[in-house]
């Protein structure tokens, strides 16, 4: 799964929403989220976020934005 991190929380870009196939974007407090067991891996939102936000989660201790992206996604 794919992940949003706390750079994301001064974007106002929303070009990563708008490409997704899956619509697993939700809206956080501050910030968006993916849900984790929705998003299908295509990776094609990664390189429209500016901000560098969107991250794989085979990159190092992610774990805990992994449970972050899923509260926030089931939140509301
Ligand atoms: Fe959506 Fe693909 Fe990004 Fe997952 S990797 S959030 S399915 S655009």
């Amino acid at each position: 799964t794919y992940v949003v991190i706390d750079n994301c929380i001064a974007c106002k870009y929303t070009d990563c929403v708008e490409v997704c196939p899956v619509d697993c974007f939700y809206e956080g407090e501050n910030m968006l989220v993916i849900h984790p067991d929705e998003c299908i891996d295509c990776g094609v939102c990664e390189p429209e976020c500016p901000a560098d936000a969107i991250r794989p989660d085979t990159e190092p201790d992610m774990e805990d934005w992994v449970e972050f992206n899923r509260k926030y996604s089931e939140m509301w």
